[in-house]
């Protein structure tokens, strides 16, 4: 199939990947750099693959301005597998505080419940997650081991406009955050932030690694149980490589830091220019819905995802017409997620704004033919 025809992909995730690298990895895939075998195929302690793995972390590091006081680890387990290696590495009080404001951070709360008392310090179940108290109405316990936040619901579209500064609060525990559907879209505060975790499938590359950034006083707090490939101070110290890590995940995650890293927009590179095109794709996205009286999305304008946008038809009977067309176009995987049905659009780094221009143009012309 030539490149021209490849549809718009719109999915939650596992998602669209930066064309460019999906060539790379076509072009090195039966023997990378001229050495006669695929990355797949080499051992992760060969010094071919740990020079591809180094230059992954440092390109991330770089990519992502990661102070060298933190830890990167590349681990297996997704973001569930980091729901159950986050208490098991950090709640020794044994209580732990928790902000919940969608389908991903109740789903953590869950598994972190095995491991120790959970206290909910605000919930938005009871407004179907449609927005997030402002901080000085969180009620955080006492001697809560850390704070578990997700920075962006990829279910409910909710997201954080910026990290809780808890330090300015008086509370003196580590903030966790959940960033597996936004890291990489825009810049982290590394001053406020303890722990970060990302399952790769959305914004870096292949299912099956999970990148953990972990700042170094941290390390060393695991508990007992906790198992030997989610104990961080044990990865940190193998460099990720106490078992086999996910060595063909962490090579086109690799590739796809080198294309974030070389990605420009106007005078901005990197980061940065990525976060500029984010931004408009999203002001797209929402003023089409704002536009028009024909869809609508229920989530409280302050905190709007530019990485999910889950929106809704007025006429919901026209919905299966309107995805089915919408497929027919070449702009697919919109359907909405289960628990609430409708339409989502994913934004990821790797949908170019001409994805998201066809998406608006296509939203239009169907409100024009059914409104
Ligand atoms: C996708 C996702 C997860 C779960 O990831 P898995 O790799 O499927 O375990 C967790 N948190 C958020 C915010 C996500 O978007």
């Amino acid at each position: 199939m030539s490149s021209c025809s490849r549809p718009f992909n719109f999915s939650a995730g596992p998602s669209v990947m930066p064309l460019a690298v999906l060539e790379q990895i076509e072009n090195d895939l039966l023997s990378w750099q001229g050495q006669g075998l695929s990355v797949m195929e080499m051992s992760h302690r060969s010094d071919e693959f740990m020079h591809i793995c180094q230059q992954a972390e440092n390109d991330l590091r770089c990519l992502l301005a990661i102070p060298e006081h933190f830890k990167i680890l590349f681990m297996q387990g997704g973001g569930t597998g980091a729901n159950a290696a986050i208490p098991l590495n950090l709640s020794q009080t044994g209580t732990v505080d928790m902000l919940i404001t969608g389908h991903w951070s109740a789903h953590s709360k869950q598994e972190a419940e095995k491991y120790a008392r959970v206290h909910t310090v605000f919930s938005g179940q009871a407004n179907h997650y449609r927005d997030i108290a402002p901080i000085e109405q969180w009620q955080f316990s006492k001697g809560a081991a850390y704070l578990h936040v997700c920075s962006n619901e990829t279910v409910h579209g909710v997201a954080l406009t910026q990290l809780p500064d808890l330090t300015a609060l008086g509370i003196n525990i580590p903030l966790v955050v959940d960033c597996s559907s936004d890291i990489a879209s825009r810049a982290i505060d590394w001053n406020l932030v303890g722990v970060a975790f990302a399952g790769a499938q959305k914004n870096l590359g292949p299912a099956g690694l999970t990148v953990i950034v972990v700042r170094e006083d941290l390390l060393g707090r695991a508990l007992p149980i906790c198992p030997s490939i989610f104990n961080f101070e044990l990865l940190a110290k193998h460099h990720s490589m106490y078992n086999t890590p996910p060595t063909w995940s962490i090579y086109v995650a690799g590739l796809v830091f080198k294309w974030s890293l070389a990605q420009r927009d106007g005078e901005l590179s990197g980061l940065a220019a990525i976060e500029a095109r984010n931004q408009r794709k999203a002001s797209l996205l929402y003023s089409t819905i704002e536009q028009s009286n024909f869809y609508y999305s229920q989530v409280d304008k302050n905190v709007r995802s530019k990485m999910n946008v889950p929106f809704f038809l007025k006429k919901t009977a026209l919905t299966p017409t309107f995805l089915q067309q919408a497929s027919q176009q070449g702009l697919i995987q919109l359907a909405g997620h289960k628990a609430l049905g409708g339409v989502r659009a994913s934004l990821y780094n790797a949908m170019p704004e001409s994805g998201v221009q066809q998406l608006a143009d296509f939203m239009q012309q169907f409100e024009r033919s059914y409104a």
